[in-house]
């Protein structure tokens, strides 16, 4: 608990993970595990934990990084970093994976081996892909992986728990647009995307709108749109329009992607604009198999807790999938109240009594993956 209030009052942003990572590795290595690897796809570390026996390697991963939101609650461990903070629950996850180390420092598993992992750079959906691509995982390689993830609106310490896709997949689109320039007082002779822009916006948002009026999760979100610069005196030559997709399966994001990219297109085109077209921060469905779901859901049942079945995939996207998509696994969520304030909001913290029920479930579903 003291640790995770360390962690909460130190926050780093994704990719900047420092301080945390130095941090874990001193906490860590008195626990003595088999195997230390550190500087894991930027500050990622991974602290392995072998049984007698030989058997299958299970790796349990948190998260690292902080946001950066501005901290507003008056608590004693509040963020000493202006504008970044622990609203995430990050510091919760990595906090329960200390305490699973501390238990199997005492309780090696009986076979295979647990690979602890600490990985940096969740938010912007970049640090599971460069944990997988680093050769110094290959030294880890898992045939199984999973994860938590804290979740408000849930009955705390439920289980939140579903086979298939568990939350979405997601890709950032941005359209940039260029024409010419000209003078404001003769926009006739340049060619202004302001138009365009207006009405890709409209294209988008009408999409969002149809979405949600069907009650669904909406498939594009304008994130942000511009043309031209602050000034009164010129008419844009340049604009661009950043919009943020989802969709509950692979083929279903490339579906929506190449309408999405293809309207931006002919809208340029009638505007007579050059348009180009880049994709970023891509997180995949997180895809949960069979095998670590019923390992779960018995894990929970040992120990009395409530289980929720959502009907449908979350429509936020975790970079977890890019495990799941690699290695069979499942990620599921631990709930921290039906009150609790939504996750990213500046009012959120992670709650303390999970850490304790973090570290049961976790050694459970080590104890039903291994027997
Ligand atoms: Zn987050
Ligand atoms: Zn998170």
């Amino acid at each position: 608990m003291e640790f995770r209030h360390w962690l909460h009052r130190n926050p780093e942003l994704s990719g900047r993970e420092y301080s945390t990572s130095a941090s874990i590795l001193d906490y860590i290595s008195e626990y003595e595990p088999d195997n230390l690897v550190t500087d894991l796809g930027g500050k990622g570390i991974a602290a392995e934990f072998e049984g007698s026996q030989p058997g299958p390697r299970i790796l349990l991963r948190c998260d690292m990084d902080a946001l950066p939101i501005n901290e507003k609650m008056d608590i004693p461990y509040r963020s000493a970093i202006h504008g970044v903070s622990h609203k995430c629950g990050h510091d919760g996850h990595m906090t329960i994976l200390l305490g699973i180390a501390a238990r199997l420092y005492q309780h090696r598993p009986t076979r295979g081996s647990v690979v602890l992992l600490f990985q940096p750079a969740e938010e912007t959906g970049e640090g599971a892909r460069r944990v997988i691509i680093d050769s110094k995982f290959r030294e880890i390689e898992p045939d199984f992986v999973i994860a938590l993830h804290n979740l408000p609106g849930f009955p705390l310490g439920s289980i939140i728990l579903k086979d298939g896709a568990f939350s979405s997949a997601s890709r950032g689109i941005k359209v940039e647009l260029s024409g010419t320039s000209s003078h404001a007082s003769e926009p006739q002779k340049g060619t202004s995307p302001a138009l365009a822009v207006a009405q890709i916006i409209k294209a988008f948002t009408r999409l969002s709108q149809l979405s949600i009026s069907k009650g669904s999760t909406p498939m594009v979100t304008v994130t942000h749109a511009r043309t031209g610069s602050q000034t009164f005196g010129t008419s844009p030559g340049e604009g661009c329009v950043m919009a943020a997709l989802r969709a509950s399966t692979t083929e279903e994001m490339d579906i929506i992607s190449g309408s999405i990219e293809k309207m931006a297109e002919v809208i340029a085109q009638t505007n007579k604009l050059e348009c180009r077209i880049s994709r970023t921060d891509e997180f995949p469905v997180t895809e949960n198999s069979g095998k670590a779901v019923a390992a779960i859901r018995s894990a929970a049942g040992n120990l009395g807790l409530l289980i929720v079945k959502p009907d449908a995939p979350f429509p936020w996207s975790e970079d977890f999938g890019h495990f799941t998509k690699k290695y069979p696994g499942a990620l599921f969520g631990i709930g921290t109240g039906t009150d609790a304030p939504a996750l990213h909001s500046p009012e959120y913290d992670f709650p303390d009594e999970l850490i304790a029920s973090g570290v049961d479930i976790f050694i459970e579903i080590i104890d039903e993956l291994l027997n």
